[in-house]
């Protein structure tokens, strides 16, 4: 038995079911704070990770909407949940070169994950909480941040829970199950509600669906392989598709504008990741076949670049970023 699922069956026998939203906050507050869960000695491999160029493309889409803002000095980047900071290196490359000069911060509760970002991006400020950041322009990114927040799931009108039945993990119920996460929508209405304040613009990556629709979508992935959700608690990466339509609505509410949301290979296309290659390619022979490969796993729809999906808030007083239209 794993460490956390003792902690949790103390937990269910003193205090009784604990709801699906505990449980996945219990296992991925400790999943993070014991790992570094990237790449392919670990758990599952990300955007930023595969290639160069999808930070590239962030950075080059900020730094658009950073300068058609007028290049206002105040601004800060930001990043949540930035893994290895891989994706803060290569956007700022090109942030920096257009002239942004502004602090980076960086909203991460891992320990283990801070000191890799700290590797990756010297003189970076950190946070715990998103509600910590300045009140500042904001050039912000997330991604793969918000599937990794906790969900409730419902049967009808009860809440889904975890208990032990037989002498292990069980769910309490099922049904048709309907999701909400109150702790998605509390990030984003605190980055809209900055937005509309000061100005700015967020771009979240995620995989998820345009509109709402019922179903469960809870996963484990482990060694790059699904798993089942109740298996060895805090020892691999829970998630959930993001509900895109419930994060619009969310940022709409604090006052801040939102785009249409695109998916990740349309984002990438418009914005430029195919020049990119072919230069990448040109300037590194040998590399030729590795920068070819990034782009499809990046961009087919049979891999990334279909179930992926990108949406920007940003401030009223700000240009619409480029690559939603
Ligand atoms: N964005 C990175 C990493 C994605 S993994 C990439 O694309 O490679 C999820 C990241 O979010 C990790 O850095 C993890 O430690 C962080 N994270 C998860 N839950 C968090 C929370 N509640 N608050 C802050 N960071 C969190």
């Amino acid at each position: 038995m794993t460490p956390l699922e003792r902690a949790l069956r103390e937990r269910i026998a003193a205090e009784g079911p604990i709801s699906v939203e505990a449980y996945m906050e219990a296992c991925n507050a400790y999943y993070y704070a014991t790992r570094d869960p990237l790449g392919v000695q670990g758990d599952f491999t990300t955007a930023p990770e595969i290639s160069q160029m999808f930070g590239e493309i962030v950075g080059a889409a900020l730094a658009d909407c950073w300068k058609r803002a007028g290049g206002p000095k105040d601004a800060i980047y930001v990043e949540l949940g930035p893994g290895r900071g891989t994706l803060a290196a290569d956007a700022l490359r090109l942030l920096r070169a257009a002239g942004f000069e502004g602090q980076v911060h960086l909203v991460e509760t891992s320990a283990i994950l801070r000191d890799r970002q700290a590797e990756a991006v010297p003189g970076a400020i950190w946070h715990d909480n998103v509600d910590d950041l300045p009140a500042r322009p904001l050039l912000l990114v997330a991604n793969e941040f918000l599937d990794a927040l906790p969900i409730r799931q419902h049967v009808g009108a009860m809440e889904r829970r975890v208990t032990v039945v037989a002498g292990g993990l069980a769910f309490d119920r099922d049904g048709e199950i309907v999701e909400t996460s109150p702790a998605r929508e509390a990030v984003v209405r605190s980055i809209a509600t900055c937005l509309a304040d000061r100005g700015g613009v967020a771009l979240f990556i995620d995989y998820g669906h345009e509109r709402f629709a019922p179903g469960d979508t809870l996963q484990a992935v482990r060694h790059h392989r699904f798993s089942p959700v109740l298996a060895e608690p805090g020892e691999q990466d829970l998630t959930t598709h993001v509900d895109f339509e419930a994060v619009a609505e969310a940022a709409e509410y604090s006052g801040a504008r939102v785009t249409r949301v695109v998916t990740q290979g349309e984002w990438l296309m418009r914005l430029g990741i195919k020049a990119r290659a072919q230069a990448l390619s040109r300037a590194h022979a040998e590399r030729a076949e590795e920068v070819q490969s990034a782009l499809e796993r990046l961009t087919a729809r049979e891999h990334m670049g279909q179930l992926f999906k990108v949406l920007a808030i940003h401030s009223p007083d700000w240009p619409v970023p480029a690559g939603f239209e």
